[in-house]
């Protein structure tokens, strides 16, 4: 496990409510593999405690509806939308739409033609089973926890450089967006190697 805010590995499991102390509770918390939380549990609390940079992570992806109520955002996805390009090569767009029955996933290319013979480069559209779609959801936000990114990744010093946007739709209308400009999340090969084989599949590079 990787922390989402600074990539370190020196992470602790965060313990809520009063623990029992042991003495094996006790080497535990000294060696930092596991820190005190309180006593107040809300139920959407972090479960991590990065050692190096202090941030805590891991809470249960969720948004708050307009009713005040938690809503859990991986069963109520109606689409997660990639997209990342530069003023000289295009954008490519990943796009998984969540209908009741189906998922699909469409990948396109727009913006400078691709050095291909082929028609089809540069495209994908299929059917994403629900296995699939699991393991994907699942690797997003309970390994890599995008739904506490910050919202912005931006290098000004950078002119022309890489943008990129990941929004993710929630069914209740909700949306979350993490962008960036020439910089990236600690996570951000993680990220891409999760979303790379629909790059490969379309003939398109990340
Ligand atoms: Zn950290």
């Amino acid at each position: 496990m990787k922390c989402p805010f600074c990539g370190n590995t020196n992470i602790a499991r965060i313990m809520y409510g009063l623990p029992a102390f042991s003495d094996n509770l006790v080497q535990e918390l000294k060696e930092g593999k596991k820190v005190l939380g309180g006593c107040c549990i809300s139920g959407i609390d972090p479960v991590y405690h990065c050692n190096e940079c202090n941030n805590k992570f891991g809470s249960p992806a969720h948004v708050i509806d307009s009713n005040g109520k938690h809503l859990n955002i991986i069963g109520n996805i109606s689409s997660i939308e990639f997209n990342i390009g530069g003023y000289f090569y295009g954008n490519d767009c990943v796009f998984f739409d969540v209908n009741e029955f189906d998922i699909f996933v469409t990948v396109n290319h727009t913006g400078r033609p691709l050095e291909s013979d082929s028609d089809e480069a540069g495209h994908l559209e299929r059917r994403v089973t629900f296995e699939e779609w699991d393991k994907l959801t699942d690797k997003l936000f309970n390994k890599l926890f995008i739904h506490e990114w910050n919202e912005n990744y931006d290098d000004l010093s950078v002119c022309d450089g890489e943008q990129w946007e990941i929004t993710i739709t929630l069914t209740c209308g909700d949306t979350l967006k993490i962008s960036g400009s020439s910089a990236y999340p600690a996570l951000w090969s993680e990220f891409k190697r999760i979303i790379r084989p629909y790059f490969k599949e379309a003939g398109l590079k990340l």
